[in-house]
């Protein structure tokens, strides 16, 4: 069967979101998961996100909450809510989602494209490629025409040509000589303004990658946030896409 990749990240422990997501992925047809990492923190479902992923098959990197929530270094560099949160998702999670988040790969290469929570020149490292500087650091270390990543919540483009230009998403047909750097936005956390969840599809094929947009019941997902007694403001960003 014909290839078409749904490729997803930042679902950050939002079981509706995700699954709302899968469920628009599997309505068109979509053959293979792929997960660019941060399947944890942030929401009140990280065990439940992590067996739906797990039990999608998916090519999974770990991102920067996957790491902290699994392993045992302090959290000086998150932000006081971000770091209270994944303080409780540690405390969730069951010894085997701890040893599977531990194991995840930090980038992975997958037939003709790359997948990669932050940035391919120092993925353990966790920069966010918001200008054209840290997306050249980054493209030096691209082999494949193609790679996605996630980590800032906010889906966009970087082509790499004669110059370095950055785009608002839309739909790409690869053109030969150029390489793409592409953010697929977040399932479970956007914060493009758009509370929408946000992922990608791309056909080998056809050379098309399409960005994809999921409403899911929010209301649902904040009232869990604020029942498991998380962060209010982490419950009410969800509405605002923010
Ligand atoms: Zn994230």
């Amino acid at each position: 069967m014909e290839k078409k990749f749904a490729i997803f990240g930042d679902v950050h422990a939002n079981l509706e979101a995700l699954i709302a997501v899968t469920n628009d992925a599997s309505k068109r047809e979509v053959t293979d998961y792929i997960c660019v990492g941060d399947v944890v923190g942030y929401n009140a479902s990280p065990s439940e996100c992590i067996q739906v992923v797990r039990d999608l098959g998916c090519v999974t990197v770990r991102g920067n909450h996957d790491h902290y929530c699994s392993h045992d270094e302090n959290l000086d560099d998150f932000q006081p809510l971000a770091a209270s949160v994944i303080a409780w998702t540690r405390r969730q999670l069951s010894d085997e989602d701890v040893i599977w988040l531990k194991n995840l790969p930090l980038r992975k290469a997958i037939s003709g494209f790359t997948i990669v929570h932050s940035t391919l020149d120092m993925p353990d490292h966790w920069g966010y490629v918001f200008d054209s500087l840290s997306a050249e650091a980054h493209f030096n270390y691209q082999m494949t025409t193609l790679c996605f990543y996630g980590h800032t919540h906010v889906p966009m483009v970087y082509e790499k040509n004669a110059g370095i230009r950055r785009f608002d998403p839309y739909n790409i047909k690869l053109t030969t000589g150029t390489k793409y750097f592409i953010n697929v936005g977040s399932v479970g956390q956007p914060r493009d303004g758009n509370p929408d969840s946000s992922y990608a599809i791309y056909t080998p094929s056809t050379r098309e990658v399409e960005f994809v947009r999921v409403s899911y019941d929010i209301q649902t997902s904040m009232e869990k946030n604020i029942q498991a007694g998380l962060p209010e403001r982490l419950a009410h960003r969800l509405a605002q896409g923010k």
